[in-house]
Order: C-alpha cells, then structure tokens, then sequence
C-alpha cells in the first residue's frame, strides 16, 4: 500500500462541483477582493468561532502580525509564546519589534505549560500568545487566571486548531484576539494562502480592519502606516464552501485518532495525550520514539509516508542565531522524537489499519 501524508487532492475533489460553480460566479462577475465572497466567509466564520467578527487577511503570518500590531505592541514590550510552536508565531512578534520570551511546553500534551509562564513574567511583559498545536486547544482557565492577574492581552494561534473547543467554546473566541491561517494543509485550508483574525472587540476589529487595508478606515484616507493583506474573493469562496464540512470532517479525524490511539500498542511508541477526547481536532497525530529517524525509514519502507512537526526548534534556527546557545531540554526532546502518522478526513478505514499493523510490527 502507498499512503501520502496527506491527499489534498482527494480532499478538496469531494467538493469539486460546488467550488466549480462559486468560481465560475467569481469569474463571471470580475470581482476578485474584498467583495460578497469574501462578506459571506468571515460572517460565517466568525459565527462559527463564535466571535463578533472576523478579517480575511492573505495568510497566518499576516493574521498573527496584525493581531500584535493592532494591539500597539512594538520595542520593549515583552510576549510570550511557547518554545515548541511553528517558527512563525514567533517571527510575527519579531516582526513587531517585540521580544518573544520562550516557555516550555508540557511533554504529554506539547501545549505551553502554564505552570512555567508565571517565572517568565516581567514588568515588561504584555500579552500570553498561546499556541493550541497539533488542533488541541491550550486549558485556558490557568492562562485567563494568569493574564488577569498581570494585566496581560491573551492571543490565540489557533492555526492548526479550526473547530477546536476548550470546554463549551471554540478556539478563535478563547482570548483578545485569534489568528487563523487556511494554508491548503491546515483543517479548514483553501487553494493557496489565506488567514483570518477573529475578534469581539469592536474597536480592535475596526483598527485591524484598516492596517491590513493600508491604514485606511476610508478610501484615500491613511491613519496609519498600514500593509496590504486581503483574502481575496476565490479563496474565500473555497472556504465558504468547505467551513459547513468542517466539523463532519474534524470528527472524521477524532475517528481515526480514537482507533491509533486504542490499536497502537507498541511500546516503543509514545501516544499524544488529550485532555478532552472530544474537543480536539488532530491537525496532526504526532507520536513520539527515540528512535525516530529509523522509525521514519521502516515506514516509508512500508509505503507510508510521514512529515515531522518539526525537525528543529526554533531557539536553534540561524534566525535566532542569538538563542543557539539556550537551552529548552523539553522543546528539544519533542523535536529529537516526534513523527507525525498520516491523519485526515479522506484516510480510510483500510489505510488506518495497514498504518496500525506496520506501527505495531516495528521492532
Ligand atoms: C501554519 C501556521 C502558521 C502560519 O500560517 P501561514 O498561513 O502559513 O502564514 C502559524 N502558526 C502555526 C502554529 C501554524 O501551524
């Protein structure tokens, strides 16, 4: 058998007569940004995250950098984030001239652990940017306790966490500010890159709005030194059509994460731990093993194919080559020893079972 990590062909194709007809309405009218395409998706997803409102914007980077910026954060103010999460996240605080203080995550759930923000807390210390990775929603009620408490913002890098609920709500409503990316891969993707900000706050909304429109609340009128970032009318399309799906589609991979997590009993592999079975959204299935590289090997041996989420932190980057020399000895055990398994709404049952067998016959 040939398994790909991840069949996007065959996940967007379910779909395939309805995009076909909405871009084909796109083409007949020639209105390509900021139109009713791109109105209807952010009503709809806003609706969804349960927020007042959300901006399409033309990526997550985008989405994290605005949320930042709009919030006045610059030089000086300090963030923090978790040590673990996706480079960008962190490159988004960069961008805004302020300083990412690194937290180390938990090693069962590779969500930043709250018991270690409070030590990273200094007077210059301005919001929490959770990261809810791998689609399993940070336990917010310690992180609210701790921002209220120290008059910090709460941001969201709800990424790779579309549908996620942390007790009764959803990822995208669980703080100041969320960003979204829709990057083909992530659980609710388009046809190229997209992003979205969520937000309650009306007057956030309304400076958000204008920064990623040239700074311009409106036309030929700039208040601020804004950028250009728009979804535009074709991909809004796709993810209005995809959004209803979504959750049918995040079950789908609670399904198959359910069936890893009970068939998988090799005792050389690590299984990711949940704290609510049924709020998660498996952006990945990451398992862990010390021998990783080799485990990688065998599988691809075996026609499986498997992606690492992610090979090197990001305090080790050439980037950031002025934390090299830092050390988060648990950031960098989940890099040594995580591999992520194929994991997605398409995935057969068949496919899921060689995936089991294989895993179980490592030796
Ligand atoms: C994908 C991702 C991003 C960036 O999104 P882009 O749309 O690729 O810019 C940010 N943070 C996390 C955690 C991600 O997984």
């Amino acid at each position: 058998m040939n398994i790909s990590f991840l069949d996007l062909a065959r996940v967007n194709n379910r779909f395939r007569g309805e995009i076909d007809n909405r871009i084909r309405a796109i083409l007949d009218k020639g209105w390509y940004l900021q139109g009713e395409q791109n109105d209807a998706f952010c009503a709809h997803f806003a609706e969804y995250c349960g927020t007042r409102y959300a901006l399409g914007v033309a990526n997550g980077l985008d989405a994290l950098n605005l949320v930042i910026r709009a919030h006045g954060f610059g030089p000086g103010d300090e963030i923090i984030v978790p040590a673990n999460t996706y480079i960008a996240t962190i490159l988004a605080i960069s961008e805004n001239g302020c300083t990412p203080v690194l937290v180390e995550p938990r090693l069962d759930t590779c969500n930043i652990d709250p018991d270690r923000i409070e030590a990273a807390i200094t007077p210059r210390t301005r919001a929490i940017m959770v990261v809810h990775l791998y689609g399993q929603a940070v336990q917010m009620e310690q992180i609210w306790a701790i921002a209220e408490k120290h008059g910090l913002k709460v941001f969201e890098d709800a990424a790779q966490a579309h549908g996620a609920r942390y007790k009764e709500r959803r990822v995208g409503s669980l703080g100041d500010a969320a960003a979204f990316s829709f990057y083909p891969g992530k659980n609710l993707g388009c046809m190229g890159d997209g992003g979205a900000v969520t937000t309650s706050d009306r007057q956030f909304y309304e400076k958000l709005k204008a920064l990623a429109n040239y700074g311009s609340d409106r036309k030929y009128h700039h208040i601020y030194k804004g950028i250009n970032s728009r979804l535009d009318e074709i991909q809004a399309a796709v993810l209005d059509v995809k959004l209803p799906h979504l959750d049918a589609d995040n079950a789908r991979r609670r399904d198959i994460a359910t069936l890893y997590r009970d068939a998988i009993t090799n005792p050389l592999i690590t299984l990711p731990q949940t704290y609510d079975e049924d709020a998660a959204v498996w952006h990945v299935f990451t398992v862990r093993t010390e021998r990783r590289d080799q485990f990688q090997r065998y599988l691809a041996d075996q026609g499986i194919q498997t992606i690492i989420h992610y090979p090197t932190p990001p305090h080790k980057q050439l980037a950031y080559a002025e934390w090299n020399k830092y050390s988060y000895p648990i950031t960098e055990k989940i890099h040594r020893e995580i591999i992520s398994l194929p994991i997605s709404p398409v995935l057969t049952q068949e496919e899921a079972e060689y995936i089991i067998a294989v895993v179980n016959a490592w030796k």
